[in-house]
């Protein structure tokens, strides 16, 4: 009988950190190991010799890491990649000033501001900007990027931004998730009610139709939407097939956690106000906790999310960025640094939370988030003598090498 042939073997790595927990060994670190695949798919994760008594490895291209470490790439599952300009200018000037002091200075200033810049922008100059931002990602191994809409705050614009995480898709590496977030904030020139029913009878029936996202948000919060609201909004998308993801207690707790829990979301984000009762009830629904250590550095938030009760009521946490205009992280390296020094994960809880538990807030843990047969070879490969390197370099690219979907890519 033929063996069935080999395209790539990983060699010679230093530690594989698979992300499949074992007993004692919550990431499941690896030593002497390979890995072996098979066109954008992992075969094998054995001792290099064990491969060639199953597999035809003649024609297989093997490469020698050196000792170097390789981890399943990073799932970056909450960002707001797509929007015009930027607002450098204000976050300069928020370092010494009040939000007011800033406005007062003519500075354009918040979510309507970056509003204005993304409805002056073409969906060339949007998908220039964000596309650059995603080869930056993937120089520091991210393989999987959520992206939101919610900069458009209009039908037409809206669904442009959705249209440009599909063309985005087509020009770079990364796989793009696609969340419609609409219910971002509400547009100054379309009264709130009006804006409500474009919601729901104009854009989401359109959004599914044209198969344009996987999810539907909304930033439920004081002064933003309702828990009532963001249940209207959610729920029909739910009968459009679009799953459920929510901005929750960012700046005020309105019950947006209990609503998560009640419509089993996929993920609830931000989480900064939420009880300790309702932790234990999104653990007990499955809702998978989304913190971005990230964004509250950019904003120097008033009150840090609390990990370790979340993790004491057996929530399982995620890692993102939040990038957006307010906060220009690309780096998951850098939130897992944030989030060991400033919120007590423990380097192991951040690299799961990186990777498998951010691949279950964007429902794809399935075929990725770790390196397992069978599912996709998203790797990547890190120049560091030890995994606890990762942590310890502040603000390092530890990335040299990225394989995507089974393609190599040097940096
Ligand atoms: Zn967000």
């Amino acid at each position: 009988m033929t063996k069935p042939k080999l395209d790539l073997i990983l060699n010679g790595a230093g530690e594989i950190i698979t992300c499949v927990p074992e007993l004692n060994n919550s990431i499941g670190r690896q030593r002497g190991m390979a890995v072996a695949i098979v066109g954008e798919t992992i075969a094998a994760i054995a001792p290099r010799l064990e491969l060639d008594s199953i597999w035809d490895t003649t024609t297989a291209l093997e490469v020698d890491l050196q000792g170097k470490i390789i981890a399943p790439g990073f799932v970056d599952c909450h960002t707001h990649l797509v929007f015009g300009g930027t607002r450098a200018q204000e976050y300069a000037a928020r370092m010494t000033r009040t939000a007011q002091e800033a406005a007062a200075l003519g500075i354009p200033s918040g979510i309507q501001a970056t509003v204005n810049m993304t409805q002056a922008s073409s969906p060339e100059e949007l998908t220039e900007r964000a596309s650059q931002t995603l080869n930056r990602m993937f120089r520091y191994g991210t393989t999987t990027v959520e992206s939101k809409s919610g900069y458009g705050l209009n039908a037409e614009k809206e669904i442009e931004l959705l249209q440009v995480n599909h063309n985005l898709q087509k020009i770079q590496p990364i796989d793009l998730v696609s969340t419609f977030l609409g219910a971002h904030d509400f547009p100054v020139d379309i009264p709130r009610p009006g804006y409500l029913d474009m919601l729901i009878n104009e854009m989401i029936p359109h959004i599914a139709k044209h198969n344009l996202a996987r999810f539907c948000d909304v930033y439920c919060d004081e002064g933003y939407y309702s828990d009532k609201e963001s249940r209207l909004i959610l729920e029909t998308g739910l009968r459009f097939g679009l799953l459920p993801k929510i901005h929750v207690d960012a700046y005020a707790n309105i019950g947006g956690s209990v609503l998560a829990a009640d419509l089993k979301a996929t993920s609830a984000d931000h989480l900064n106000y939420t009880t300790r009762s309702e932790m234990a009830l999104l653990a007990k629904t499955g809702v998978i906790g989304v913190v971005m250590p990230g964004l509250d550095f950019a904003v120097q938030h008033p009150r840090p999310f609390n990990a370790r009760l979340m993790i004491a009521e057996g929530l399982t946490l995620a890692l993102a960025t939040d990038f957006c205009p307010g906060c220009w992280m690309e780096s998951m390296q850098m939130v897992m640094q944030l989030a060991c020094r400033l919120y007590q994960f423990s380097p192991e809880e951040a690299m799961y939370a990186a990777t498998m538990g951010a691949a279950k807030a964007v429902g794809l843990e399935t075929d990725r988030g770790s390196l397992e047969p069978g599912k996709l070879a998203d790797i990547q490969v890190w120049e560091l003598p030890t995994f606890e390197d990762l942590i310890y370099r502040i603000g390092n690219n530890a990335v040299s090498m990225v394989i995507k979907r089974g393609q190599i890519h040097h940096f």
